[in-house]
């Protein structure tokens, strides 16, 4: 609107204004006000502090003897809120009290000059406030008044007001309690007409594809909720416990229904607590120590024995993963119950003992009997029988071997099998085991190369047996093959012995489950290997409780390099004649 159109507002017009910013809002109350009070008419204002004082001193500024119209009673400005504070009742504006008021107000300004012109916020308050229905009733009482006092009147209202589209009904509604609308400045600082019909044109265009977006989103918000609504079940039903950490408090900020039947605490007692409060690890400096190594691998696995009350403890398994989700980071636990399977492994391996041992008394009787006959064939010069009794004899020795892994893996899986505590020349027995089985094998060389140095302290016979082990499948997965090499160094900290071959060779896939009990890289039903999968789990157990690294560098059809290490700092305890220095090797339940 410009300066001109404010004479022509008629007596009775009640018109609403969206402003952008309070500059403009400024600038058009001081138009329509100025403009009333130069040609005599009353100015009455009801705003806010700030647009009050903006306002005098804008008119002061065009000229107007503000203070002197004043005194007249021709400019009466008044503190919106304090007049609506004396309107509303229970959160409405009361009909008689806006009389009382209001219109007791444009009466008095009305006996003394030619028109009145009131500017009010006071529905602009109630909208902000978020009393819309306020507002409107408000606009209505005002139309109400118009209809038996003569005024114009200036509705401001902001337009961050309306920014949202669920306004859009009662925004039509404002709009609808005035007998004009005048829009926001960007629109009204336009003046050619072409160009407000470009404005309005680009205006619908924005809101057809504001409402085409409205429309999207809601399909994908759709989406998003069924999907929600999706893992929730899943989340809900799920027969492992699942909770949600907070990495920085460690607190558990939600846990699904089963974790109630898991742990036996209802469900909202788990919220808030750390997993070592609820059993789920042994003691604080132990969950601290899991989160942090949490930290940097980013998922780990756990198995923990709770106790019940029934005495039984129950064996769970935790598989922990923590995820980086934008802003925050979560950790997402899995806890299941193990504890029946824990016993079905147990009563397997108690099997595989028992079987062993039942198997080994016959063995024995048989190894036995075969040297008896041995002897008394090489007595008669029998090198037919001969012959075949040393083929037996190695079918046996085989069994034996096979047995004898069988054991030690029951022992191990239980934790009892023994080991011995000694110190021996770890290159001498290097020499030992490649001699005796060289002594068996025509079809490879076995090579040596270099020397550990070191007196190593451990158990030589297990030790031993890694080496056979490797070297023994060095022989087997490189029937192609003539020469083994056995690799002796050290460096700063470790003993390395490697075995290499130039064999069949292993692909990437497998090389971290070789060392697993019972696994193979070629499936049982295309074997055309003998063996268990025994060998490289029970070499990792040795070389583990030795406190070693065992390894496997290969690729497919390009030979393999297996090596493990024995950390030095054991053998500096009799260098340095420490006889306080306790042997490092764990005890109880290898893991
Ligand atoms: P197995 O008795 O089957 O040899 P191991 O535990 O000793 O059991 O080895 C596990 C698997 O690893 C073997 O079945 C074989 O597939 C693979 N493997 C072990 N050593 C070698 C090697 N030197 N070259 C190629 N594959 C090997």
């Amino acid at each position: 609107m410009t300066t001109a159109s404010w004479n022509e507002i008629s007596e009775a017009e009640h018109f609403v204004q969206f402003c952008e910013t309070d500059a403009f809002l400024i600038n058009s109350v001081s138009e329509f006000i100025g403009t009333g009070l130069r040609a005599g008419d009353a100015g009455i204002v009801l705003g806010t502090m700030p647009h009050r004082e903006s306002l005098e001193e804008r008119l002061k500024g065009d000229g107007l003897a503000v203070a002197a119209a004043h005194e007249r009673g021709q400019y009466v400005s008044i503190d919106a809120a304090a007049t609506l504070s004396k309107l509303m009742v229970d959160g409405s504006p009361d009909p008689g009290r806006f009389v009382e008021v209001i219109g007791s107000m444009i009466m008095r300004a009305a006996q003394g000059w030619s028109r009145v012109r009131v500017f009010g916020e006071l529905v602009a308050l109630l909208w902000a406030d978020g009393n819309r229905a306020a507002a409107i009733r408000l606009e209505e009482l005002w139309n109400d008044l118009a209809r038996t006092s003569s005024f114009s009147l200036f509705c401001a209202y902001p337009m961050q007001g309306f920014g949202r589209g669920a306004y859009e009904a009662e925004f039509t509604e404002i709009c609808k309690r005035h007998s004009r609308v005048v829009p926001a400045e960007s629109y009204a600082a336009l003046t050619s007409p072409d160009e407000r019909l470009r404005a309005i044109t680009l205006l619908q265009q924005k809101a057809n594809s504001l409402e085409a977006e409205i429309v999207e989103r809601k399909v994908a918000e759709k989406a998003l909720r069924l999907s929600e609504i999706r893992y929730r079940r899943l989340f809900e039903a799920a027969r492992d416990g699942v909770l949600i950490l907070d990495p920085e408090t460690r607190k558990i900020l939600d846990a699904n229904p089963f974790m109630e039947d898991l742990l036996g605490y209802p469900r909202e007692e788990l919220i808030g607590k750390e997993l070592f409060e609820i059993g789920l690890l042994k003691d604080m400096s132990a969950n601290q120590a899991m989160l942090r190594e949490l930290q940097v691998k980013n998922c780990i696995r756990y198995e923990e024995s709770l106790e019940t009350t029934m005495g039984k403890p129950q064996e769970i398994e935790v598989v922990a993963n923590l995820y980086d989700e934008g802003e925050k980071s979560i950790i997402q636990c899995n806890i299941r119950d193990i504890t029946e399977r824990k016993e079905i492994e147990r009563r397997k391996d108690d099997f595989i003992s028992m079987a062993s041992h039942e198997l080994k008394t016959p063995i024995t009787s048989l190894k036995g009997f075969t040297q008896v006959l041995q002897r008394r064939l090489k007595k008669h010069a029998d090198q037919e029988a001969l012959r075949f009794l040393t083929i037996m004899d190695i079918q046996l020795n085989k069994l034996t071997n096979l047995i004898n892994e069988l054991l030690d893996i029951s022992k191990m899986q239980q934790g009892k099998l023994d080991y011995r505590e000694e110190y021996f020349d770890l290159d001498a027995l290097i020499q030992e085991v490649v001699e005796n089985l060289q002594a068996g094998t025509s079809t490879h060389q076995l090579l040596i190369e270099g020397r550990t140095a070191v007196q190593a302290f451990g158990d030589r016979d297990r030790i031993g047996q890694v080496l056979i082990n490797l070297l023994t499948n060095a022989i087997k997965y490189s029937s192609e093959a003539d020469m083994v090499l056995v690799c002796a160094s050290k460096d700063e900290e470790n003993a390395v012995v490697s075995v290499q071959d130039f064999g069949i060779g292993i692909a990437a896939a497998h090389h971290k489950q070789i060392f697993e009990r019972f696994y193979q890289v070629t499936a049982p039903e295309e074997k055309t290997y003998s063996g268990l999968g025994m060998g490289l789990y029970i070499c990792a157990e040795i070389i583990k409780r030795h406190q070693g690294r065992i390894w496997v560098e290969s690729r497919k059809d390009h030979g393999s390099t297996f090596s493990f290490t024995l950390p030095l700092q054991m053998y500096h305890a009799r260098a340095s004649g420490n006889s306080s220095v306790t042997f490092p090797l764990k005890r109880g339940r290898a893991t």
